[in-house]
């Protein structure tokens, strides 16, 4: 498979294509506010989105959304913490700033189990249940190789003082992801360039 990373203009948060040679593409996350880049790269790929799998419900990561009629219809996977609070601004904090609109549309999707598998387009898709950074956390691995981590596992930093952060889920989570990952696994953070896995930041 390949693997596109679109920067977001809002917070940087990635929005990653996975390609695996089909007409259809998946999404890991859908940032924006403008969906231009993406709008643009499936153009000129000539693809179209089949399914969108949310790392979290934050609003830099999902903000997309609110113009995901222009990318036709495809399905929306999550946890179910994720799901419901794409219609709740303060849950999703996108009430807080002033930079992208409200996110407060309820959206359809499928609500996901820690260790579900799906297979779609020839594409594995592991799901990791990650609380922590915040209740609907999720961490994606695809084809045992990749995996998408949201802000769960960033590069340098750990985000945990979030108003619906928990340290102690988010030491589970970190040891749980741990016992999975080794250095040959290649991760996609929601912000900032992929990286081999290493473990945690302190
Ligand atoms: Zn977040």
């Amino acid at each position: 498979v390949h693997i596109y990373r679109i920067e977001n203009e809002y917070r940087k948060a990635n929005t990653y294509i996975i390609d695996a040679g089909c007409e259809d593409v998946l999404l890991i996350d859908l940032g924006g506010p403008s969906l231009q880049s993406l709008l643009k790269w499936l153009d000129n790929h000539k693809k179209k989105v089949s399914a969108l799998f949310l790392t979290h419900e934050h609003a830099d990561h999902c903000i997309g959304l609110l113009e995901s009629a222009s990318l036709g219809s495809f399905n929306i996977y999550c946890t179910q913490y994720c799901g419901e609070n794409l219609s709740n601004p303060r849950r999703n904090y996108s009430i807080y700033t002033s930079e992208i609109p409200n996110l407060d549309r309820v959206f359809e999707f499928e609500e996901l189990s820690d260790g579900h598998k799906l297979l779609i387009n020839g594409v594995t898709i592991e799901v990791l249940f990650t609380p922590g950074h915040s209740p609907g956390c999720a961490c994606y691995m695809v084809n045992d190789t990749y995996v998408f981590t949201g802000d769960t596992l960033l590069s340098n930093k750990t985000l945990l003082n979030l108003p619906n952060s928990n340290r102690i889920d988010h030491k589970l989570s970190q040891d749980y992801l741990s016992s999975l990952l080794s250095e040959t696994h290649l991760v996609f953070p929601g912000h900032g360039d992929s990286f081999y896995f290493s473990g945690f930041p302190r």
